[in-house]
């Protein structure tokens, strides 16, 4: 196999996501041969350092040792077995290990395969809940403005990113979108905090009115990922707490992107001391390995479902709901977590970058530079509109993947990134953004 023969196959016979088919008429495919740690190869000896985790869910790097040997163990026990009426062992572990490290005490996992189905399942769920409650009339769903929980058509009613929702908001249900914490958005002057608090004030002030008719609030904590990397002060989510509380209404936490230490803790929701009634999961879940999400819930809100009549019940399939080999990755990625320290060795890291990426944050072209945890971004004051691609083809010419959200430049590196890496990323970064 060679680059080219590749990627004439891969034009012919794949439709590739989130992409017009026909900007690869000037903008070539990228083929990848192999991978190990932060980099990807090619068939002909190039490499990129995949400084976005390959769409942020490659935590421990490719190839990993430890999560390959767990898959390969794995793969000579039970590769699947279905859910519904059956159980095995790595499904149990991996449900009673993360009962025990997430906020609150979410204690029941319902397995999905993708982010978007997790989505699905929260709403459904919440939706069911308040009907079996007696409180049908809770039917609604608020989420953040920019916000993205997924592309089904129930996830992408409570996603407000314009250029994936457009053309298909005929097919939507009506959803309502309150302000964003979002600090880009704060007056001159104002202070993320106090901003955070004005954009509370706004969703109290919505559920007030409309609570009645409201299931759930569903946000992604401290990080707004696909809006560009929005982040927001975390009293936003306590005072989102307080108010959900107040209204009874549900707050699920979409950590699909942020959970598993992205945000410097191991959960966002941690960092403003929250615990939501619905926790979704799922990228770096299986260490990015394998398809697989999770909704976690509470005893009450199982309880709601426990009862001697079918349609009490939960009754939402996956076919490859609790994957053995998937479960299995997730452990591995949970072992390793443990083992390594890894929060802690993050927190180092994210200094060390910090400190070399200077040069980026005082660069004439570069705004609001900000860092949470595991994620860095900057908007690039440009007027072309083409900027995103022009910059992904200048970074890959530095051996970089970076793929800008429009104007917005991000790194979200896999945790087995190390000092010389880094220097490689803000040396190639700054070179990019003077190239174009
Ligand atoms: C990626 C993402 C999703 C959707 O996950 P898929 O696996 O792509 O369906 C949902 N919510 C957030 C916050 C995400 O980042």
């Amino acid at each position: 196999m060679s680059n080219k023969n590749l990627l004439e196959r891969s034009l012919n016979s794949v439709w590739h996501p989130c992409t017009q088919m026909k900007q690869h008429e000037t903008l070539p495919l990228v083929p990848i041969s192999r991978g190990e740690g932060v980099w990807l190869h090619d068939f002909d000896g190039s490499r990129y350092l995949d400084a976005i985790s390959s769409w942020w869910v490659n935590l421990f790097g490719h190839s990993n040792p430890r999560i390959n040997a767990a898959i390969r163990d794995q793969l000579d026990r039970l590769e699947h077995v279905m859910l519904a009426g059956f159980t095995h062992e790595p499904v149990v572990q991996l449900s009673e290990r993360l009962i025990q490290i997430v906020p609150g005490r979410l204690g029941h996992c319902f397995y999905g395969s993708d982010g978007a189905s997790a989505t699905e399942v929260a709403l459904k769920m919440s939706f069911h809940y308040w009907h079996n409650m007696g409180h049908p009339g809770k039917n609604n769903f608020i989420s953040l403005q920019n916000g993205y929980h997924g592309e089904t058509l129930g996830a992408l009613s409570v996603t407000d990113v314009a250029l994936f929702r457009e053309t298909y908001s005929p097919l939507l249900r009506h959803s309502n979108h309150v302000r964003t914490p979002d600090w880009r958005y704060a007056d001159q002057g104002e202070s993320p905090r106090v901003y955070a608090l004005r954009a509370a004030a706004q969703l109290e002030d919505f559920l007030v009115r409309h609570h009645t008719k409201t299931a759930a609030l569903i946000l992604e904590p401290l990080i707004q990922g696909a809006a560009g990397m929005g982040m927001y002060h975390s009293d936003y989510l306590k005072h989102a707490r307080e108010i959900c509380d107040r209204y009874q209404v549900h707050l699920i936490a979409d950590e699909i992107a942020v959970g598993f230490g992205r945000t410097g803790t191991l959960f966002a929701c941690e960092q403003a001391d929250i615990a939501p009634d619905f926790l979704c999961l799922a990228k770096g879940l299986s260490g990015g390995y394998l398809p697989l999400s999770v909704v976690m819930t509470t005893d009450s809100v199982y309880q709601a479902f426990y009862h001697d009549e079918t349609a009490r019940a939960f009754l939402h399939s996956h076919t490859h709901s609790g994957n053995a080999l998937a479960c299995r990755a997730a452990l591995a990625t949970l072992d390793i977590f443990e083992q390594d320290g890894v929060i802690a060795a993050n927190l180092i890291k994210a200094q060390y970058l910090n400190r070399v990426s200077e040069p980026i944050t005082s660069h004439p072209k570069v705004k609001n530079f900000r860092n949470c945890g595991m994620v860095w971004a900057f908007e690039v004051e440009t007027s072309d509109p083409a900027f995103s691609g022009k910059f992904f083809q200048a970074a890959l010419k530095q051996g970089l993947l970076l793929r800008p959200l429009e104007n917005t430049v991000y790194f979200m590196p896999p945790y087995v990134i190390n000092e010389q890496e880094m220097d490689m990323l803000v040396t190639g970064t700054l070179r990019a953004l003077d190239s174009c």
